[in-house]
């Protein structure tokens, strides 16, 4: 079986977008039994082998995980199972985003172990959880320090932000105007915000500044009055005055690796990670804050949000890939016009293809339909090509090690 159909769970977090508005709940209902509740949140489909969602053949109850399992060498490839093990090395995800997600950075590898000997139940793997995420639609996240002038500008311009900084702001702005030690200045800044209670200088600036009528506006201001309504009166609202804001449009990509601080605002868009579950959140969130953590593990790197930007290679006549510095994943993106046809580049590894967008047949071993929603096994060395019967978009995640 060089290429198999799979069926992929859902899930329901709370952040979510209703209904069909989602594309991760649009996906899903192709899937056989799936009917979609318009009053319900549907956050992320996922595709792969993690237990917390595993994907299955479709139209039966196995699961991928177990078929690999049965047959890594072939299924993997004898180099990609060496590397990782006898399961798939990435996880592949549509998120569809209403309400922000939490302020969070991922660890590294040596982290990840220790964190997990010590906290199991909260830091259930050794692994580290390097992201990549592509727009599927307009798209808004924070990621990364901002520039530290900028930052530096802020603490002139917003008196409430300064005053939850009170402490450090002066030897930071000192630091940033004198080149002195800026990455421990930015640390120290950083951890007495995340210490802070944000409430009484959150309504202050709220009353003193404007909500904005473009759900799209990504000034600092505006980002506050959108993320108080979704968490009232948290500490990270006041992260938009140290982190970048991206503003995507479909098909742009960001990539975050290690100990780099981020949070998803608002869209749908592909993700792909190492298989892992480890997140150290600090804000804009229900869940376990473990602000220690977050404001130890950080490298407190800085710079433009440009500089968050992955830019993809072309790759075949009418694909591209995402190729971030790792080893677990890359993604290439498919896209044709209406009977266009692609070759893809035979790859000595696992593969998962996901349609986006369109109609056509993938032509291996046999044929078989693509429809938005659509998802596919592709084991290693199997020729794939791509036929579009409409303008078609296919993302096709893939480990060669
Ligand atoms: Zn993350």
């Amino acid at each position: 079986m060089p290429v198999v159909r799979l069926a992929c769970t859902v899930n329901n977090y709370h952040w979510g977008k209703h209904g069909l508005a989602s594309k991760a709940a649009q996906f899903a209902a192709t899937n056989p039994g799936v009917a979609i509740d318009a009053s319900q949140t549907y956050a992320e489909l996922w595709m792969g082998t993690h237990p917390s969602g595993p994907s299955t053949v479709y139209g039966t109850e196995t699961k991928l995980a177990d078929l690999i399992n049965q047959d890594p060498a072939r299924l993997l490839s004898p180099a990609v199972e060496r590397k990782f093990g006898a399961q798939l090395p990435f996880l592949f995800k549509v998120l569809s985003i209403e309400k922000a997600l939490s302020i969070q950075a991922h660890p590294d590898k040596q982290l990840a172990t220790q964190l997990h000997a010590k906290y199991p139940s909260i830091y259930r793997d050794p692994n580290h959880k390097p992201e990549m995420s592509i727009a599927l639609t307009d798209f808004i996240a924070l990621s990364g320090f901002r520039p530290l002038e900028q930052i530096s500008g802020f603490l002139d311009e917003y008196p409430e932000f300064r005053a939850l900084v009170a402490m450090t702001a002066g030897a930071f702005q000192q630091a940033v105007a004198e080149n002195g030690d800026k990455r421990a200045a930015l640390r120290a800044l950083f951890a007495e915000l995340m210490d802070a209670d944000a409430h009484v200088q959150v309504e202050r600036l709220l009353a003193r500044t404007k909500e904005s009528a473009d759900p799209l506006d990504t000034s600092a201001e505006a980002l506050a009055h959108r993320l108080n309504k979704e968490y009232p009166g948290d500490i990270g609202i006041f992260c938009v005055f140290v982190l970048n804001v991206l503003r995507l449009r479909p098909g742009e990509a960001f990539y975050m690796g290690p100990n780099d601080p981020h949070a998803y605002v608002f869209g749908d868009c592909v993700e792909c990670m190492a298989t892992s579950d480890n997140v150290v959140r600090a804000g804009l969130t229900p869940k376990l804050r473990d602000v220690p953590v977050l404001t130890s593990m950080l490298t407190y790197e800085y710079g433009s949000p440009e500089g968050k930007l992955l830019a993809p290679t072309r790759v075949g006549s009418h694909s591209v890939v995402y190729d971030p510095p790792i080893d677990e994943f890359a993604v290439v993106c498919t896209t044709l016009r209406a009977s266009e046809e692609e070759q893809l580049a035979s790859v000595q590894g696992p593969q998962i293809l996901l349609v986006t967008q369109g109609c056509g047949v993938l032509v291996a071993d046999g044929e078989h339909a693509l429809e938005p929603g659509f998802v596919y096994f592709i084991s290693p060395g199997t020729p794939v090509a791509l036929r579009a019967a409409s303008a078609l978009i296919a993302y096709t995640a893939l480990c060669r090690a």
